[in-house]
């Protein structure tokens, strides 16, 4: 578990204590249905994932590697830091070191 969702954690655990407190029970069903997935979507967007595809190129581009993220893009070049289109945070080390074709 990253620090993000260590913090997201801790606040609903705190949210969770407090309506119990106040209320003798807790609901969380508006706070994790409505509040924390679009959070937890920005921290799975900014974890680096390995998350390039690449394509061999045939015919008059063979030789050349294309890259691309999972959501389509095709304009990723080695180093980029985040996919332009989607802005998922891209884990080179990873890619790298898992793909002996590259
Ligand atoms: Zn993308």
């Amino acid at each position: 578990m990253n620090k993000y969702n260590e913090s997201i954690e801790f606040i609903r655990n705190r949210i969770y204590h407090l309506e119990t407190s106040f209320k003798g029970h807790a609901d969380l069903s508006y706070l994790d249905n409505v509040i924390l997935p679009p959070i937890r979507e920005l921290v799975e967007r900014a974890t680096p994932k390995e998350y390039v595809i690449k394509e061999i190129g045939k015919g008059r581009h063979k030789g050349l590697i294309f890259l691309s993220c999972k959501c389509g893009y095709g304009s990723i070049v080695e180093g980029d830091k985040h996919c332009g289109n989607c802005g998922q945070a891209l884990d080179w080390e990873a890619t790298l070191s898992n793909d002996k074709t590259l």
